[in-house]
């Protein structure tokens, strides 16, 4: 009798302990907030882990997909398998934010796996392999082409979608040409801002208001180098969340412990796909949810 009272008590203990885990694990990463509040419009933000590279893929809460960057050349085939187990089958709009080889290289794979509606690009003469690649792939694919430059809107789905660089191509299509995008739904706002370093960021800063600048969450510039995220340009977007997205053990150092010691009192949550892997971070317009990170041995 004091065995099996003993042996009640202990299965009460571990579903309490169960129940208060799943509770906890539940706020971390937001999955209570999809139960509670299911069928509300939510923005989500997929950053690959490409390694040393960028891909971030935006699905608007109708569903409208924006897909910037694809990695290197090798990252191809799993940014592929990725967007694919998603149940996508199309991309609305493709942004090459600027032509080298960690941005672009991936693309080749994305262009014969999905139908792709519209591609934004720079307006510049393409003088290396893989840009000349993505070139080839819009015009076999058809797509619309946009050419990006300041202040050129779109819609993607609910969401509002701004470029805010480069003003003119001054880089041949390198880090300082990046598309800096500005995408925003109901009072949410994410920058993402290619491979933009300091100069960039100067410009931004003396054309744009510190109200047209501040958002949520920054994807860090040049995968957290130095050259990129200086402090004004850090003050005055002040964002709560930051993404660095870059390879593990990369041969750059990226990134460097200078942009970590800002990001420490700058934001209060910065994520890195080197250390989260994919990262998901989703928003109803107004707070913002990690839905999951996963980190693949
Ligand atoms: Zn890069």
């Amino acid at each position: 009798m004091d065995v099996d009272m003993n042996g009640k008590n202990s299965v009460k203990r571990l579903v309490s302990v169960i129940a208060v885990l799943a509770l906890l694990s539940s706020c971390l990463f937001g999955c209570s907030f999809f139960g509670e509040e299911e069928g509300e419009s939510l923005l989500s933000v997929h950053f690959i882990d490409v390694g040393q590279g960028d891909c971030e893929l935006v699905i608007s809460p109708s569903g409208e997909t924006m897909l910037i960057d694809a990695g290197k050349t090798e990252a191809g085939d799993e940014v592929v398998s990725y967007i694919s187990s998603l149940g996508i089958s199309e991309i609305d709009i493709f942004v090459a934010s600027h032509y080298h080889e960690d941005h672009i290289g991936g693309s080749h794979d994305v262009f014969e796996a999905f139908e792709i509606e519209e591609a934004l690009i720079l307006d510049c003469e393409v003088t290396t392999s893989c840009a000349r690649k993505l070139i080839e792939d819009i015009e076999k694919e058809k797509c619309d082409v946009s050419y990006a430059k300041r202040g050129y809107e779109f819609d993607l789905g609910d969401a509002r979608v701004l470029t805010m660089s480069p003003e003119k191509i001054s880089d041949k299509g390198g880090n300082n040409d990046s598309i800096v995008l500005r995408v925003e739904y109901k009072s949410s706002r994410y920058l993402f801002t290619g491979d933009a370093e300091e100069a960039v960021e100067r410009e931004m800063l003396d054309f744009y208001s510190q109200k047209e600048l501040s958002c949520d969450l920054l994807k860090l510039g040049h995968h957290g180098s130095s050259t990129s995220s200086s402090q004004e340009f850090l003050d005055t977007c002040a964002p709560n969340i930051a993404v660095i997205s870059c390879g593990e053990g990369n041969s750059y150092g990226h990134p460097h412990k200078e942009t970590l010691e800002k990001m420490k009192k700058t934001v209060k949550s910065l994520y890195r796909t080197d250390v989260d892997g994919d990262i998901v971070i989703t928003t109803d317009g107004h707070k913002f949810y990690l839905e999951s990170t996963q980190k693949s041995a």
